[in-house]
């Protein structure tokens, strides 16, 4: 995940992302796909993602990566977010299995 996440920072951030870590979760309400948290930086995937497409993962991470830089959703957020070109096929992916943002 540590490597996945900073192949995703490389890729659609210029590495220019810090985090002080990033891990899956299985603590959290059923309908999060993940917590970014920008005070100390701790990024929480749910462990759900493991068992969806690659492309729903990364989604995943490239959205949480993007908080830190810009905590709430609004349009410099997914400006951001976009960068990732399959943003609205996750979306709708994740909005199908009671996910969406
Ligand atoms: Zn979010």
């Amino acid at each position: 995940m540590e490597k996945h996440a900073r192949e995703l920072n490389k890729r659609y951030f210029g590495g220019g992302l810090a985090w002080i870590q990033i891990c899956y979760t299985t603590e959290q309400n059923a309908h999060t796909f993940g917590i970014c948290n920008t005070t100390n930086r701790t990024i929480r995937v749910s462990d759900r993602l493991r068992e969806m497409p690659k492309f729903v993962h990364d989604y995943v991470v490239v959205h949480e990566l993007a908080h830190l830089k810009v905590p709430k959703h609004g349009p410099e957020f997914w400006k951001l977010v976009n960068r990732y070109p399959k943003t609205e096929r996750a979306r709708g992916y994740l909005m199908a299995v009671g996910m969406g943002d």
